[in-house]
């Protein structure tokens, strides 16, 4: 009788309701739950996860400022001022789009993609990795080298946002606000300013491709990505709010910047124009016609409107890379040294040979790390096992490591 008692007095805490009004009650430390009050607080928190992946004008959640972005990108990128701030502001204009969208207004904001300039190893993958940090949306790289058109071997355009779907756990919505970066966008530029007359696999067609994505349009995607085949169930994925940030070293794009500046020359105001040209950096006078002259359709150049170069890295610059990024390179053996109590310092002779080490093997700042870690790995094997709390790198010890780990090998 008693029992009968406890039971029909349990009450699910959110709706009041008895054992006996519902299925199942869940016991909690003091109070209990219904199935139906449980499953409504599941989808209130699925809601409020979808709602962090956009950046709301109100309760409290600000849209970064460009000048904000830009500082935030500051932290763990070197130099690029001029993308930084290209970038900073096609971020900040994209989102306050998706903030305004459902406002009827005549005036719709157009999507702006963005397509980065410059030499391997300069910080493109870095600067489209930081933003994604910075505004906790799914992100994913893509090479462009890999993609053909449909039906040959490599991979459909599609599987782009497979990886996307992919970062966002299969939410679709949000990975529908999602960024992508596509990377060696130059490698499916067609060969010649002219379109082709033979079968154009890797490049024209994989344009063409890209293009209905970056346009914007509804994308059947196989989740699990590969072929389409066709009893697989697609996702529909929309594509209209996707940033796509590309990027590409373009080898050779200077001397079509060069062509075109001194052709210039013969117009009015001849002279004067070719007097102020920085020939050293060309890259900085990039045009969206200069990447037509380098193979890419009109219709690409169109949905990439923002368009800007990196600079090569000097030896200021890879020495900054070295230690002064939030999670440069020499912080990180620095944070596990001292993991095992050992403090670790580098001797600043080291770091000037670390740089012009990479100079010497044209490795850029991709080479930087492993440079360190042919000078590193030998302490990191050892050290744990021995009885040390403090190591200092010098150059000495630098140089010998490096001799040792076969240059020939960094080098090539
Ligand atoms: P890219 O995409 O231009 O080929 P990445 O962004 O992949 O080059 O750069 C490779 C690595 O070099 C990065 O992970 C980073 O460690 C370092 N790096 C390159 N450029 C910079 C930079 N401007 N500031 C800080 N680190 C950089």
């Amino acid at each position: 009788m008693n029992k009968i008692k406890t039971i029909q007095e349990d009450r699910c805490a959110f709706c009041g309701r008895t054992r006996l009004d519902v299925d199942l009650l869940i016991r909690g430390e003091s109070a209990f739950i219904c199935d139906e009050c449980a499953e409504q607080a599941h989808d209130i928190i699925q809601e409020e996860r979808k709602n962090k992946f956009i950046p709301q004008n109100h309760g409290g959640h600000e849209i970064k400022k460009p000048v904000e972005i830009k500082q935030f990108l500051d932290q763990y990128v070197i130099g690029q001022d001029e993308a930084k701030k290209y970038l900073a502001v096609a971020v900040y204009n994209h989102y306050k789009r998706l903030s305004r969208k459902g406002e009827r207004d005549d005036v719709e904001i157009e999507k702006s993609n963005i397509i980065l300039v410059g030499r391997t190893g300069t910080g493109k993958t870095l600067l489209a990795r930081t933003i994604a940090k910075m505004l906790h949306v799914p992100f994913t790289i893509v090479d462009a080298t890999v993609l053909t058109e449909a039906g040959y071997v490599g991979e459909d355009i599609e599987s782009i946002l497979t990886r996307l779907l992919q970062a966002a756990d299969y939410d679709t919505e949000a990975a529908e606000r999602g960024i992508v970066f596509i990377d060696e966008l130059d490698k499916i530029a067609r060969k010649g300013d002219n379109p082709s007359i033979t079968r154009d696999v890797s490049g024209e067609g994989v344009q063409q491709g890209l293009l209905k994505l970056l346009e914007g349009s509804v994308v059947n995607v196989p989740p699990q990505g590969g072929r389409k085949h066709p009893d697989q169930k697609m996702i529909p994925v929309n594509t209209k709010d996707i940033l796509f940030i590309c990027g590409g070293a373009f080898d050779g794009i200077e001397q079509k910047i060069a062509r075109r500046l001194n052709t210039r020359v013969v117009g009015f105001n001849a002279g004067k124009e070719t007097d102020k040209v920085d020939r050293d950096n060309l890259l900085q006078y990039i045009a969206p016609q200069d990447l037509k002259a380098f193979g890419l359709i009109p219709e690409i150049i169109g949905r990439l409107p923002v368009l800007t170069y990196l600079e090569p890295l000097d030896k200021n610059a890879l020495r900054d890379i070295l230690t002064e990024p939030k999670n440069a390179i020499t912080r990180q053996y620095i944070k596990l040294f001292a993991i095992d109590n050992i403090q670790l310092t580098f001797d600043e002779e080291v770091l000037d040979y670390i740089v012009d080490k990479a100079i010497e093997y044209k490795l850029g700042a991709r080479g930087l790390r492993s440079i360190c870690e042919a000078i590193m790995t030998d302490l990191m094997f050892e050290t744990p096992s021995r009885d040390c709390h403090a190591i200092t790198i010098t150059k000495e010890y630098a140089t010998t490591k490096l001799d040792k780990a076969h240059t020939l090998k960094l080098g090539a």
